[in-house]
């Protein structure tokens, strides 16, 4: 839970744009302001420095770089989750393979049963 300092400093609903340097190809992202709709801070990630800067005036850590952030954060887990769920998936699914190829088989060893029932014969072709 968040106190309400802390609560006041950053972006409620942050509006979190992803562009593409067209010089450099490099992505980086673009914040909405708080105060002023017509104003965008550009957030972009310093490879040296690691880390990610933006070009407000405000101290850093910014909400704007934290902003990001969460952004990302929030869409690996909706990535992991997906891929959970693609996993589970395709577990489930296994299982149902697995079941169906045993009941194959066992109606196989019941046609040979009726078969060796009827003709006589006992030599199991599976054993
Ligand atoms: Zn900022």
């Amino acid at each position: 839970m968040k106190s309400t300092v802390a609560q006041k400093t950053e972006i409620q609903q942050p509006v979190v744009n992803k562009g593409v340097d067209k010089e450099t190809g490099v992505t980086f992202y673009v914040v909405k302001s708080d105060s002023d709709p017509n104003t965008w801070y550009q957030v972009r990630w310093n490879e040296q420095a690691l880390e990610w800067q933006c070009n407000c005036v405000s101290r850093k850590p910014c909400k704007h770089q934290r902003a990001v952030n969460a952004v990302l954060v929030a869409q690996r887990q909706m990535e992991q989750r997906d891929r959970y769920f693609q996993w589970k998936q395709r577990e489930e699914q296994d299982a149902i393979d697995a079941e169906y190829a045993a009941q194959v088989k066992e109606q196989e060893r019941q046609a040979y049963r009726n078969f060796e029932a009827s003709c006589g014969y006992y030599d199991h072709p599976w054993a």
